[in-house]
């Protein structure tokens, strides 16, 4: 039976949920990765492998959605929250530009003293700075929470946001689509699955292009995980409006839920399978964030097309444990070892060019910044012009 559904891959025929599971939970990985690898060899032909200079700025570490699985985020009136700057994050865009970056990944928690108004402040003023650069900004439930907040429906939040300069929505707060995972992870609150969904098709509607995302290796089944990605290719069959998809494994540490990290394998298997599921997706990417730059290399062979982000800054992945950084020199050198061709991309996976370290010097970077230096509390002070919601947020802005 495994050997007849390889052959229905290998003829570019879909498969369904059952072949998927049958495959996944029966074939060997190196079966699994040459298939992966067949399919995106039938998409990515000409032998490159991509990937964006862009910065992973979290504006706010403040939530309310208090996810079991969240090493990032502090209470309102925690000691520890912080709220950037706009100066500070015009500094951040700054330095992502001297290296050659485009675009900021801007997400953050759910921070009830941010109105609609704040974001939409900075948005105008980034985009009237530095006109050119992108702004892939507020994964779905960002946008949810700011529906909540300022009494819109979805499509007019979005509508706000983009007239403001929104340029893409990241596929973060996916999760796994699967409602039953999500009330064990505490973050049904925040979004169920339909509720992503339909944020990102929303947002495919009014002509944004999204990524899709899935953190797995918490609670959920095999089937579950099927499903996730059932759930994603049924949203690009309707729209057609995801660029890529990004696995990434869940990380334990610091987390209220706890427990163990999946294994490199279990990575390869999962990226493998997404890559079999997901024939309507061109692009996925490799997450030597969470991997590491080995694993992140070998992802290469089991389906993915993309080394992501250089990136300059994280702070979610860093805050449960793990720190791998990758400048773009590494980044190169693991692509072209592999045997590929390493481009620049843009945010809609148009080619920009080589390598920027061989068209001008650019300083190197061994390690990633993080949001704020340790020790630095300062409060922005244009948080004033908007109002709070919060006891501690309404107090502190007086
Ligand atoms: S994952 Fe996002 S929404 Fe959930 S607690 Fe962390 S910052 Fe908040």
């Amino acid at each position: 039976m495994i050997d007849e559904i390889a052959d229905k891959v290998r003829a570019g025929e879909r498969i369904g949920a059952g072949e998927a599971l049958e495959l996944y939970q029966g074939a060997p990985t190196g079966l699994l990765g040459r298939l992966a690898d067949g399919v995106r060899m039938r998409k990515h032909p000409e032998r490159i492998v991509t990937y964006i200079i862009d910065r992973n700025v979290n504006y706010t570490n403040v939530c309310v959605a208090r996810c079991n699985f969240c090493a990032f985020y502090r209470p309102v009136g925690s000691s520890e929250g912080y709220v950037l700057g706009f100066d500070e994050i015009f500094r951040k865009i700054d330095e992502t530009i001297a290296v050659g970056g485009v675009q900021l990944l801007l997400q953050g928690g759910h921070n009830p003293d941010l109105p609609l108004t704040w974001y939409e402040d900075l948005f105008r003023a980034i985009k009237q700075r530095y006109p050119a650069f992108k702004l892939h900004a507020l994964s779905p439930p960002e946008v949810i929470h700011l529906s909540r907040l300022s009494h819109l429906s979805v499509p007019g939040v979005l509508a706000r946001l983009i007239e403001a300069g929104l340029d893409s929505v990241p596929g973060g707060g996916a999760e796994i689509l699967v409602d039953r995972v999500r009330r064990l992870l505490h973050c049904d609150g925040k979004a169920t699955s339909d509720e992503w969904i339909d944020v990102m098709r929303h947002a495919h509607r009014a002509g944004l292009r999204t990524t899709a995302t899935m953190m797995y290796g918490t609670v959920e089944t095999d089937e579950e995980r099927l499903e996730h990605l059932l759930r994603l290719r049924a949203l690009q069959d309707e729209t057609g409006g995801f660029t890529a998809f990004i696995a990434w494994s869940y990380q334990p540490g610091h987390t209220e839920l706890a427990g163990s990290e999946a294994t490199g394998i279990d990575y390869l298997r999962t990226l493998a399978l997404a890559r079999l599921v997901l024939d309507n997706f061109d692009n996925l990417q490799a997450s030597w964030v969470t991997q590491g730059g080995k694993v992140g290399q070998l992802s290469l062979a089991y389906g993915a097309n993309d080394m992501g982000s250089v990136m300059i800054e994280e702070n979610v992945v860093r805050a449960a444990g793990a720190s791998y950084c990758m400048d773009e020199v590494e980044i190169v050198r693991n692509i072209e070892d592999a045997g590929f061709a390493a481009k620049r991309r843009n945010m809609h996976y148009g080619i920009l060019g080589d390598p920027i370290f061989r068209e001008r010097q650019v300083p190197r970077m061994l390690e990633l910044a993080t949001s704020r230096q340790a020790g630095d509390d300062a409060v922005p002070a244009e948080l004033r012009l908007y109002p709070a919601r919060s006891r501690t947020g309404k107090t502190t802005r007086m």
